[in-house]
């Protein structure tokens, strides 16, 4: 189920959240209120969503869990943001809504080729 959220998009973040959060950054989620500074597709917004899920977990604690996480990635030789659990689990979610797209995408596909007349491949 999609939790309730909101999505800001602002374009001119691009130069300030390149410089504050992370060179290639598109989004960043705070509580329910997800910032980006260009429209999401569905398994960005999915990697949001999930965020908004673990903000919608631990509140504010998500800061300082998300902060430790960060750290336990690094001391583990890893990187801070892309190996952090919370971008991780988020990378997943993302993942799962993509292959559900994927396959629906797939299924509209075979359901004109059957109405064609061509079975699907
Ligand atoms: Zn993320």
């Amino acid at each position: 189920m999609t939790p309730d959220h909101r999505v800001h998009v602002v374009p001119w973040l691009r130069r300030i959240g390149g410089q504050m959060l992370l060179p290639n950054w598109l989004a960043i989620t705070i509580g329910r209120v997800i910032v980006s500074w260009r429209p999401l597709d569905e398994a960005e917004l999915s990697h949001e969503l999930a965020h908004v899920r673990q903000w919608d977990r631990f509140g504010v604690l998500f800061i300082p869990r998300y902060t430790r996480a960060s750290w336990r990635a690094v001391q583990a030789g890893g990187d801070w943001y892309r190996d952090n659990a919370f971008e991780v689990a988020a990378r997943a979610a993302a993942s799962v809504r993509a292959a559900e797209s994927a396959a629906s995408a797939a299924a509209r596909v075979a359901a004109v080729s059957a109405e064609a007349g061509h079975p699907g491949a």
